[in-house]
């Protein structure tokens, strides 16, 4: 067979069974009237409990659940939040949203994490909150993470949305944060199609964000008596239901997405000159996506390197750019950059490549993303 004749491989897929349809139907039928948060509330549940927190609420996407952890945090014009400047734009964007400022510092070479000496240096006196990402997979530091926001009273926000299911020292991503959140996007480890979660074991926080999630109403409110204007932000029961059937066989999801990242280390780690996910001793990573990032500064990039993926039927995507360097926020000037003329993070927005993670993904179909990569790269 020519490359033209092989069926397209795609970077993501869900893992959808009858179950998940069963449970959808059996929701879209029910859910109504006095039990429509009744799905809902059985997936906060499994959250909560997966996670190790007291609280959790469906929302959404990850995206309302970064805005409301800076809104029941209190963070607003005047305020400094600091992340990586590498990372999928939902996770500072809600930064703007409050009105505050986003502080971008390097992420580190190997987890791809924010760089908590970096992060350090970049508090002042309006620093108020730190966003960590578990990118791809990986995990912060967050022993170091915590240790700094507690030192200087800040609230530690952890996006959580790419590492469902990994741990760090034996606890499960989202345990980390004052407030974490999760994302179910079509292409995320669990999916409802569009969906989040927030999670938190502050009780104080989390009435917080059930009223600040619907339109600022008091608990229970029944009468439509608002004490402040505020967001909506629910998911439905139909997702939630969806939400439900992953949840139940996330074990075998997770243990899927590292089968998958075996079988490409299997044929990659013996090369020089390329970098795989990382995976330290305290960390189990759930490997949301497998990610290469070629190690020449000059060589190719990861547009290139995409496209001759494409040429073999491969699709692919590319590492996060480095935020900065994005129209959306070069020219801003309501943005801090606490970077090193040579940030770290250049080499992974420059040269990374995510590779088909999918619940598709077989051992021949990873046969054949790998020999086409090896030939790309001319390894
Ligand atoms: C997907 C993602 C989000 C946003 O999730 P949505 O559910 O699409 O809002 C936030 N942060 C990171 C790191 C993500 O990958």
């Amino acid at each position: 067979m020519t490359t033209e004749d092989l069926p397209r491989i795609p970077v993501a897929a869900p893992s959808i069974t009858e179950r998940e349809g069963d449970l959808a139907r059996e929701a879209a039928m029910n859910a109504w009237g006095p039990g429509h948060y009744a799905y809902n509330a059985r997936f906060e549940a499994m959250m909560a409990g997966h996670v190790g927190v007291a609280h959790a609420a469906s929302l959404p996407h990850a995206t309302s659940g970064l805005h409301l952890a800076l809104v029941a945090a209190g963070i607003g014009p005047g305020d400094e939040v600091i992340g990586p400047d590498v990372t999928w734009i939902a996770s500072m964007a809600p930064v703007s949203y409050v009105g505050a400022t986003p502080v971008f510092v390097d992420i580190l070479p190997d987890t791809w994490c924010l760089d908590p000496a970096a992060v350090e240096a970049a508090i002042t006196p309006r620093t108020r909150a730190i966003i960590g990402v578990d990118l791809y997979g990986s995990m912060c530091d967050w022993t170091r993470l915590r240790d700094i926001a507690d030192r200087h009273g800040l609230v530690l926000i952890e996006d959580a949305a790419e590492a469902l299911g990994s741990t760090f020292q034996g606890r499960a991503a989202g345990a980390f944060g004052d407030m974490a959140v999760f994302s179910f996007h079509g292409s995320k480890t669990i999916t409802t199609g569009e969906g989040g979660m927030i999670v938190t074991d502050d009780a104080a926080l989390f009435a917080r964000i059930q009223k600040l999630r619907d339109h600022g109403r008091p608990p229970g409110d029944r009468f439509f008596q608002n004490d402040e204007v505020a967001f909506k932000y629910k998911m439905s029961g139909v997702q939630a239901a969806l939400g439900i059937a992953q949840m139940e066989r996330l074990d075998d999801l997770i243990a899927q997405k590292r089968q998958i990242f075996q079988w490409y280390a299997e044929r990659l780690a013996g090369f020089d000159g390329i970098a795989l996910n990382a995976q330290p001793q305290s960390v189990c990573n759930s490997y949301w996506m497998v990610t290469v990032v070629p190690q020449d500064p000059e060589g190719p990039d990861k547009f290139a390197l995409q496209a001759a993926l494409s040429e073999q039927a491969i699709d692919s995507r590319p590492f996060f750019s480095r935020l900065t360097t994005l129209k959306a926020y070069r020219g801003r000037t309501d943005c801090a950059r606490f970077l090193p003329e040579h940030p770290r993070g250049e080499l992974m927005a420059r040269n990374g490549v995510n590779l088909p993670s999918g619940y598709n993904m077989t051992e021949a179909l990873v046969d054949r993303v790998s020999g086409a990569l090896i030939r790309s790269l001319g390894l």
